[in-house]
């Protein structure tokens, strides 16, 4: 039988920076590292379940779970009722609320967005009638962010995958943009050995690097009076502290964060910090930014259509934010412009796109065809459901616990399954 490995070390440098940093605080952390992580999620406001738990202090929809159940096979998770999240990237809520967007309608920008922690996040704390881009670079990456943000499912979620170059060239559009940032990843040494064994001092300068030239792209993109929030993973002081002292260098104005010591959270020269040995988290830092200049109320734009084609797509949009969506689509490689709602099939009939099962809206393509947990479950691995008489060609939603969980079409007999084959289960 295989022997479970060593757990990889601290690095020694980074030991003794910490104790630089933390002084004898830093023993306590180092302890706190070698503890087993903590079970937390991210409750999804639109799709109300209840999954026991204990509040998470800074994040109204956060819970606590005493241990950790086997995600994969609960069907919930799949139709977006949460989202699994450590606790301590929850503190976006706090940075948020001091922003004083709360409540506006507004343009959203999270330029990392992938796997989509902080873009579901937004998307549950922006107004109905806020526009929100999730944008990811990486395009091995981008396939789990538009997973993520369909299944939380807030219609008109526009995803991208461009260089931070390319929203500086749309010019100040933005009126909060979100960069949590590629970092060293001190604070996930906990949950991730990977992050133990990347470590090293030249990789803390090179991300400081790349998280300067981010922000000076994202500054082009924020208007004038914009908050900029900035997060990492990280503790060191280059990528934190240094970041946005990087952003007064730009002209960017302090935004206070409310006093959180009593949840735990560090308040550092220019951010919070949270450290594993302080609270129930991982570790984290985020700080916010204020541009320059006031803010310009958005025009309400009357009789706009609130659906857009793109790539022969037919996408679900805000009507008030149409226009300017279909103009960056010009500029920006845009993965979806909206919720990818219906195309039409090769019979000429309308096809619903998986992104339309999880929204919440009725459907005027497919009808809801309620299953229990394991009728839920055989769809989520992608076989087909016998559920009585199945009109051939028709469309239906799976819905499960009144939410839906995907798209089954009738061939006679039996329910064809039309989950794409990258989100089915495989764990029996
Ligand atoms: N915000 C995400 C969440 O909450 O789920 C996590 C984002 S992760 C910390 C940072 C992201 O930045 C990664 O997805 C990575 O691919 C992306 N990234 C890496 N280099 C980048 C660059 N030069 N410009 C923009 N994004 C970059």
């Amino acid at each position: 039988m295989a022997r479970p490995s060593a757990p990889v070390p601290i690095p020694a440098a980074l030991q003794d920076r910490l104790r630089t940093q933390l002084g004898t605080e830093a023993e306590a952390l180092l302890a706190a590292l070698d503890m087993p992580t903590p079970v937390s999620i991210r409750l999804n406001p639109a799709k109300p379940v209840d999954l026991g738990g204990t509040a998470i202090p800074w994040c109204a929809t956060g819970r606590y779970l005493a241990e950790r159940p086997v995600f994969t096979l609960d069907p919930l998770l799949h139709a977006g009722c949460y989202y699994v999240q450590e606790a301590a990237s929850m503190l976006l809520e706090q940075a948020f609320a001091a922003s004083g967007l709360a409540g506006q309608d507004i343009a959203a920008l999270d330029l990392c967005a992938a796997p989509g922690g902080k873009s579901t996040h937004l998307a549950a704390l922006l107004t109905p009638g806020s526009l929100l881009v999730s944008n990811e670079v990486e395009r091995k990456r981008q396939p789990a962010l538009l997973e993520n943000v369909w299944k939380w499912g807030r219609m008109g979620h526009v995803v991208t995958g461009d260089t931070p170059e390319r929203f500086a060239a749309l010019g100040p559009f933005f009126d909060l943009i979100v960069v949590d940032a590629p970092c060293s990843g001190e604070g996930m040494m906990r949950k991730d050995p990977f992050a133990r064994e990347q470590w090293s001092p030249k990789l803390v300068a090179r991300c400081a690097a790349t998280q300067h030239a981010i922000l000076d792209q994202a500054w082009c993109a924020l208007a004038p009076g914009g908050t900029l929030i900035y997060s990492t993973c990280t503790w060191s002081s280059e990528e934190d502290d240094g970041a946005l002292e990087h952003l007064y260098t730009l002209g960017a104005l302090p935004v206070a964060l409310p006093d959180l010591s009593a949840f735990g959270v560090v308040r550092k020269t220019h951010g919070a910090v949270a450290y594993p040995h302080r609270l129930k988290g991982e570790g984290f830092f985020i700080g916010l930014v204020r541009k320059p200049g006031e803010r310009r109320p958005r025009e309400p734009r009357a009789n706009v259509p609130d659906r857009l084609a793109h790539q022969g797509i037919v996408h679900r949009v805000q009507p008030a934010w149409a226009q300017q969506v279909a103009q960056f689509c010009a500029t920006v490689r845009t993965l979806a412009a909206g919720t990818p709602w219906s195309a039409v099939g090769p019979d000429g009939g309308e096809v619903p796109q998986p992104a339309a099962a999880y929204t919440g809206t009725t459907l005027e393509h497919a009808a809801d065809l309620p299953v229990d947990r394991a009728q839920a479950l055989t769809f989520l691995r992608g076989e087909a459901l016998r559920l009585g008489d199945a009109p051939a060609g028709s469309w239906r939603r799976i819905t499960y616990a009144g939410h839906g969980l995907g798209f089954v079409r009738g061939a006679g007999n039996r329910w064809n399954n039309q989950l794409p084959a990258a989100w089915r289960i495989r764990m029996r």
